[in-house]
């Protein structure tokens, strides 16, 4: 990053510092910044373009590039409030309702790219969890592996937390924030700017984990969402370039349901019809019922208890057979 910064001072100084640039740090920044990068001309100017976070750099051949302004960039509002570099999750004073149905997020453009953390097999899903909200994604890997960072942002926290061990978060520019827990070395700090595929620390297995792996998150002003959503983490992909996040996903009720929504309807919905969906939601979710495994509980005795079937308990509960041992303590949905 300090490379960039010292490349944007330069430009502004124009082609006289420019002669001061190594030649090796601008082919680093272009090769992060740029799209329109064919030509091979020296940077001798930059121009606004109306958003202030961006800039065009122009080369003496006639080409152009674009790169960001940090100094801008860390001015935004989006940079400033519910800024902590200890609290895990700063946005609690802020009231869900706030959050609008339905949020588009640009995940990359020209100037931003995505690099999947780590590439792999999803083993435990984001969702409830032995009924407890399980809030990102697990990723299997060995101790060692190098963990990258997915967009480009700043980072806000890195350091040891109790369940997550080693983690670090990450604020971005299109307003989420991802988080990258049970690491086993951290190689970032607080205030830093990192890219996406930036190397920010190493797989581990600290913390409540079970075996090394990655636990990682999205959020959306504090409220984690499944990030398959986003990320097809076996081919290490992004799956849409821009991303609406309906206000009902940030739950660990919600899913990702693949091809779920026809992305034309869910471009069109009216507001009305999102909120309804919400409701219906909602009311759904209250009527869930929960019971916890006591000794002697059958589920055969569950089922009659509250006025229901065996078959309608396992089809509420994911691997759940009539054959399954209920361990005691274990919390079934029985509605
Ligand atoms: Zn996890």
């Amino acid at each position: 990053m300090r490379r960039f910064c010292i490349l944007i001072f330069s430009l502004l100084g124009l082609c006289n510092a420019y002669a001061q640039v190594d030649s090796l740090s601008v082919v680093a920044v272009e090769e992060n910044y740029t799209v329109f990068a064919q030509g091979i001309g020296a940077p001798v100017d930059t121009l606004d373009v109306g958003d202030r976070r961006i800039r065009i750099v122009l080369r003496d051949d006639n080409t152009w590039f674009l790169i960001k302004n940090i100094e801008a960039l860390a001015e935004d509002e989006l940079f400033t409030s519910y800024w902590s570099e200890h609290v895990v999750n700063p946005y609690t004073k802020e009231p869900f309702d706030s959050i609008h149905y339905r949020t588009t997020i640009c995940l990359v453009d020209s100037v931003s790219h995505f690099v999947s953390p780590t590439k792999g097999k999803v083993f435990s899903k984001f969702g409830i969890r032995h009924g407890r909200p399980h809030t990102g994604c697990d990723i299997p890997y060995p101790t060692g592996t190098p963990v990258y960072c997915a967009f480009d942002g700043r980072v806000r926290l890195a350091e040891r937390h109790r369940g997550y061990g080693n983690l670090i978060i990450v604020r971005h520019e299109n307003g989420l924030e991802t988080s990258y827990g049970h690491l086993s070395r951290i190689d970032v700090k607080p205030g830093q700017w990192v890219h996406a595929g930036d190397l920010i620390g190493l797989g581990g297995s600290t913390g409540r984990s079970s075996g090394p792996h990655l636990h990682f998150e999205t959020r959306y002003r504090g409220h984690a969402f499944d990030p398959e959503w986003i990320v097809d983490f076996e081919s290490g992909t992004l799956r849409k370039n821009v991303f609406v996040l309906r206000r009902s996903y940030l739950s660990a009720h919600s899913k990702y349901v693949p091809q779920s929504i026809d992305e034309e309807e869910e471009i069109y919905m009216t507001e009305e019809q999102i909120r309804a969906e919400e409701e219906r939601i909602a009311k759904e979710r209250a009527a869930m019922k929960y019971h916890t495994i006591r000794s002697g509980d059958t589920l055969s005795g569950i089922a009659k208890k509250y006025g229901t079937t065996v078959s309608h308990i396992c089809s509420l509960n994911q691997g759940l057979k009539p054959t399954t041992t209920l361990s005691i303590g274990r919390k079934i949905r029985v509605k």
